[in-house]
């Protein structure tokens, strides 16, 4: 969408999308951990997946890679490349970690995954879509941004939507996502 039909679209009614039934349906104890961070802006996703127990690594990895996760020896791994923008990391990472909360068995069955700038890993798109969903509840937690929606007053805007997109370090894509128009 253009600005302009952004504006007009917002104009309009909005709600911010509910948290996706991968978020919903994680185990508990994992939940629990997750919560701990999702009251913080920007959620601290590095601090996240070392709660988690994973090791995150910026690093320099193939032209065209985003990311990589795999287990070596009893600890998953995941790699994030150093020479892409910070909110595409950030993206990347906890895309990353919802592949390590949903899909974890495959991964270690297909000894690990790579992530094309799609986040593509060649798996089926589902579990992308999965790993989409779970992230950007991760990200953009629907609670926090509710929360700073009511500071505003009148309809969120371009401008609106790129503010709460450097407040939660994340892309304005990202951002418009969250929110959905009715
Ligand atoms: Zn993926």
């Amino acid at each position: 969408m253009d600005r302009k039909s952004i504006e007009m679209a917002a104009s309009e009614t909005w709600k911010i999308k509910s948290p996706s039934r991968e978020f919903l349906n994680l185990p508990k104890d994992e939940r629990d951990v997750i919560d701990e961070f999702l009251g913080e802006c920007p959620v601290r996703l590095g601090a996240m997946a070392a709660r988690l127990g994973i090791k995150v690594l910026i690093s320099t990895l193939p032209r065209g890679t985003s990311g990589r996760i795999e287990q070596e020896g009893d600890q998953f791994v995941i790699r994030i490349n150093r020479h892409e923008a910070k909110h595409r990391q950030r993206f990347t990472l906890a895309h990353e970690i919802a592949h390590y909360l949903l899909h974890r068995d495959k991964i270690v069955a297909s000894g690990g995954w790579s992530e094309n700038v799609l986040l593509r890993s060649g798996q089926p798109q589902n579990i992308e879509y999965e790993a989409n969903r779970l992230a950007s509840d991760l990200v953009i937690p629907s609670n926090l941004l509710a929360n700073a929606t009511t500071e505003i007053e009148g309809p969120i805007t371009s401008e609106t939507i790129k503010s709460f997109a450097r407040r939660f370090g994340v892309s304005e894509a990202a951002m418009e996502i969250k929110f959905q128009m009715m």
